[in-house]
Order: structure tokens, then sequence, then C-alpha cells
């Protein structure tokens, strides 16, 4: 077994991309297009009542009172959906621990936002890093609800995913068929996640892509995901694997993406204690 798992002590030589800056969610932006996104969903429910509603009295005079009904609840729904999520949004946390409501999130909002935040030329990844910060928070409400009924997940069917990219460019261990090869000289991180997710009794993969990843979790049916990616891969693999609760963590991308990118271990590991609840954790993992 290495020695030397410990993370390279190189922050300083990182001089970090456009795309490299501290990853900050920017609730304000996910604020204002959940609201356009209700509104346009409102709106084209209004037309599409009013409209037919001309020709609808011909039918049958209680027709337009039917249609108008029908439309009034999908608008209340998207209300109490996009309040609820705003609420959480402000508030911190999830007001609705309910995997309902993240499937809410995921399936119907995210969509509607990337498409209006198209209409309005948002950059994506703004909207996608403020989707990834509100399911995580989701994500760990239902966990806290879950440890909080008296139910815990058991360390060995929690996985953690971590890119190929992640790996030192120039190693030529094959950490991709069993992280265990890895020898932690400590030029990359994939030592010290391999020495976390034994401390833990994890299972820890590096894969080639999303098309693996998908391919691992429907293998291994595990029941809780820790995730490491780039915004795009990390939202696509959420929406992907739902309901399956996925903590998602954004890589460091000193060198551009897919090159030697990174991750804070302590953000790892802490997603590992918020997934098997702090009073069962191990001691604090220390690198080196
Ligand atoms: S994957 Fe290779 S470069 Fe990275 S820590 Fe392991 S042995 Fe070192």
């Amino acid at each position: 077994m290495a020695k030397n798992r410990g993370l390279l002590n190189n922050e300083e030589e990182w001089k970090g991309s456009a795309e490299s800056v501290a990853y900050t969610p920017n609730r304000g932006v996910f604020l204002m297009l959940m609201a356009a996104s209700a509104a346009m969903v409102i709106g084209a429910g209004f037309i599409f009542w009013y409209v037919p509603t001309v020709g609808f009295k011909n039918i049958h005079p209680a027709l337009p009172y039917v249609i108008g009904a029908l439309f009034s609840g999908v608008a209340v729904f998207v209300l109490i959906g996009a309040l609820g999520i705003s609420i959480a949004l402000i508030r911190g946390s999830s007001i609705f621990p309910s995997p309902r409501f993240r499937g809410l999130l995921v399936k119907f909002f995210l969509p509607l936002m990337v498409f209006a935040g198209g209409l309005l030329k948002i950059p994506r990844i703004k909207i996608e890093r403020a989707f990834i910060d509100l399911n995580n928070r989701m994500v760990k409400a239902l966990i806290n609800k879950m440890i909080k009924s008296g139910k815990r997940f058991s360390p060995d069917r929690i996985v953690i995913l971590m890119p190929h990219c992640i790996q030192y460019d120039n190693c030529k261990i094959k950490v991709t068929r069993d992280v265990k090869n890895c020898v932690g000289c400590g030029r990359c991180e994939i030592g010290g996640l391999v020495a976390l997710a034994e401390r833990y009794n994890i299972n820890l993969f590096v894969l080639t892509g999303g098309t693996v990843a998908r391919r691992k979790l429907y293998d291994l049916r595990p029941s809780a995901v820790i995730a490491v990616a780039c915004e795009r891969d990390l939202t696509s693999g959420v929406q992907d694997a739902y309901p399956l609760p996925v903590i998602a963590i954004v890589n460091k991308r000193p060198r551009g993406y897919c090159l030697e990118t990174g991750v804070e271990i302590d953000d790892v590991s802490q997603a590992i204690k918020d997934l098997l609840g702090e009073s069962m954790a191990p001691a604090a993992y220390n690198p080196g």
C-alpha cells in the first residue's frame, strides 16, 4: 500500500483558466429564471385557454370553464413549485425535503430554465451552478430527514465517481480499471481520494466518461452517489441518475476542461459525512 497519498502541495502552480474561477452559485440568476419560467408557463396556459374558448362554447357551454379550471390547476402547481424552490434558495435549505419536490426541479424546472436562459442569453454555466447548489441542498435535506427517521446509508452502498481527467497527465498507471493501482505518488488527488474511500469503506471509481458512469450506476445500483465533474456533466448526470440522490461537486480546472482537473478533498470528505450522518462518521480525514 502506498505510503504517500497526500495531496500534491502545488496550489501555487495552478494558474487557473477563465473556467477555473472559484465555484460560486449564482442564486440571483436562478431566481430570475425561475420567475421567467413560471411566467412563460402561466402565459402559455392563458393563451391556450383563451383562444379555444371562442370555439369551445359551441361544443358545450361548460367546456370553456372545464378547460380554464384545468389550466388554473397547472398554473397553481407551477406557482407553488416555483415559490417553494425560490424559498428554499433564499432560506438556504429545502422546505420540502421530498424526492418529488426534487424531481420537480430536476425534470421540470431545469429544462425550462435552460430554455429561458437561452432566450435571455444567460450563460448556461450560471444556471448549472445554481442548479447544482440547490440539488445538493435538497439531497442533504432528504438525507437529514432520512437519518431523523432512523435510516442510514450503508457505506458500501455509496459510490464516488471521478472523471479520468483528474489523473496526472503523465501517470502511466491504469486507475480506470482499479483505483487501487494508484501508488499515491501525490502528483494528483487520486491517491488522497483512494485513502479517503478506504477509510470510509466506500467504493471509488475513476471513469472515462458519462456513458461509463451511467453504466456503472446501472450495474452497481448504489443508494447514493458523490460525483465530481464539470457543471455540464454534473447537471446531466444528476438528471439521468434521478431519483438516485447525487451530491455533485464541481471540479477545479487549473488547466481548463478535461486536463489535470482537481477536486477539494475536503468537499468529498464532507459529502461522505453528510451521506453517512455526522454522528456515525469516523474522525475527520487528514490529507497526508
Ligand atoms: S494516479 Fe498516478 S499520478 Fe495520481 S497519485 Fe496515483 S500514481 Fe500518482
